[in-house]
């Protein structure tokens, strides 16, 4: 009897499925050293003896309580270890504990914040703070799930609060430890973001913890890949691990770990708008606003910024700030292209002088004149620093 189409369906998903499988497995091609319990001691044991060796003096390892290191863990996502430094003392000088940071001004945080990018992290801090002293009485949690539960905190930065300052038995995966596991398992075909590899690369994690010491453990794994196993050359010769590592052994450092297909760039023109006055003999006075919610870089200052993708011209991109003033506003001369980049748009920022028709009617807030010492106290944009600081020159 021949089988049914509904069968036959059933038979074609079921073969489909098998073979999606098999290509996932086959993508995912790597030794799996890691489930061979002798390969983690000695991989443990010579990882952790390099650590207390080598490990570098940086502010928030003296003392890691929790809040020091969650101050410096949102802090080192984007951002090199060696920028971070000031940035980390500064704030715990504005800040030294987590009621003060509750209590902060958002523009003084973000002030403190300037320069270091990514402002939703420190946006993201100043909430979870609120609600460390609202939930739970000014003290940092200490469970996964309530830390995980504060603003800006994922499954990694939660992990690594705990197993650092509290040696947690948790895993961590960042950047350096995506590229160190898969380099030591020989993960081959994947990159370490997508989400089968990003899934084997967790499994590993937690499989390779200690149970002293998880914490060394999972900052050692971090050190080794900002300082040995790097990126680009890779120093195998001085490795604690050589001999190890699969990657290394096979010889295929260079092409582990995998890349995604690179990101494509799109060039774009945007303008901004200079617009002074000056009272009496004092100094001159820009006009300047905060962005507002939901604006690229909210909550910081700047001078009038036209970001549509359409505005061709100084004279368009007046026309538009006319609109939003509710005066006319005529373009000037050009005073600086600056060149900068915004995720995948590389933007080409043109700065113009631009007068107001009826400079006796200010624009309404959030706009205001601001003189330059003025503008310097406030948390302003990177674009809008470098135009201030043009202005003052
Ligand atoms: S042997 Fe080379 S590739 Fe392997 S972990 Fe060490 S530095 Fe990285």
């Amino acid at each position: 009897m021949s089988r049914s189409s509904t069968e036959r369906h059933a038979v074609a998903a079921k073969l489909a499925k098998k073979k999606s499988a098999e290509t996932q497995s086959a993508a995912l091609q790597h030794d799996a050293v890691w489930q061979d319990s002798d390969w983690r001691r000695a991989l443990r044991r010579r990882l952790q003896n390099w650590y207390s060796r080598n490990a570098r003096d940086l502010p928030w390892r003296r003392e890691p309580t929790l809040y020091r290191v969650w101050v410096s863990e949102i802090m080192c996502q984007q951002t090199q270890v060696a920028t971070v430094i000031p940035y980390f003392e500064r704030f715990l000088d504005a800040f030294p504990d987590i009621a003060s940071l509750a209590a902060a001004e958002e523009q003084t945080l973000l002030s403190l914040w300037e320069g270091l990018g990514y402002y939703r992290r420190a946006r993201s801090m100043h909430a979870a703070a609120k609600k460390i002293m609202e939930q739970h009485g000014g003290e940092f949690p200490e469970s996964f799930e309530e830390v995980i539960d504060l603003p800006g905190v994922g499954r990694y930065t939660a992990g690594a609060i705990l197993s650092i300052s509290r040696q947690a038995k948790l895993p961590i995966l960042e950047g350096n430890t995506q590229r160190v596991f898969s380099r030591w398992v020989a993960l081959r075909g994947a990159a370490p973001v997508e989400p089968s590899a990003n899934r084997l690369l967790w499994e590993i994690a937690e499989t390779l913890l200690p149970r002293k010491r998880p914490g060394d453990f999972n900052q050692a794994s971090m050190e080794l890949g900002a300082l040995v196993c790097t990126p680009k050359q890779p120093a195998c010769d001085i490795c604690p691990v050589r001999g190890l590592c699969a990657a290394q052994e096979r010889g295929l450092t260079a092409e582990i770990p995998g890349k995604l297909s690179k990101i494509k760039y799109e060039d774009r023109t945007e303008f901004a708008l200079v617009i002074a006055q000056s009272i009496g003999d004092e100094d001159r006075q820009f006009l300047v606003r905060q962005i507002p919610a939901g604006g690229r870089w909210e909550g910081l200052w700047d001078f009038p910024r036209l970001t549509e993708d359409a505005l061709g011209s100084a004279d368009q991109a007046a026309d538009q700030l006319s609109r939003e003033l509710g005066v006319s506003v005529s373009a000037g001369s050009r005073l600086a292209v600056l060149k900068h980049s915004v995720t995948r748009y590389r933007i080409s920022l043109q700065v113009h002088e631009a007068t107001l028709g009826n400079p006796s009617d200010p624009p309404a807030k959030p706009w205001k004149y601001c003189s330059l010492t003025e503008i310097e106290q406030l948390p302003m944009s990177v674009t809008g620093r470098q135009i201030a600081k043009m202005l003052g020159s």
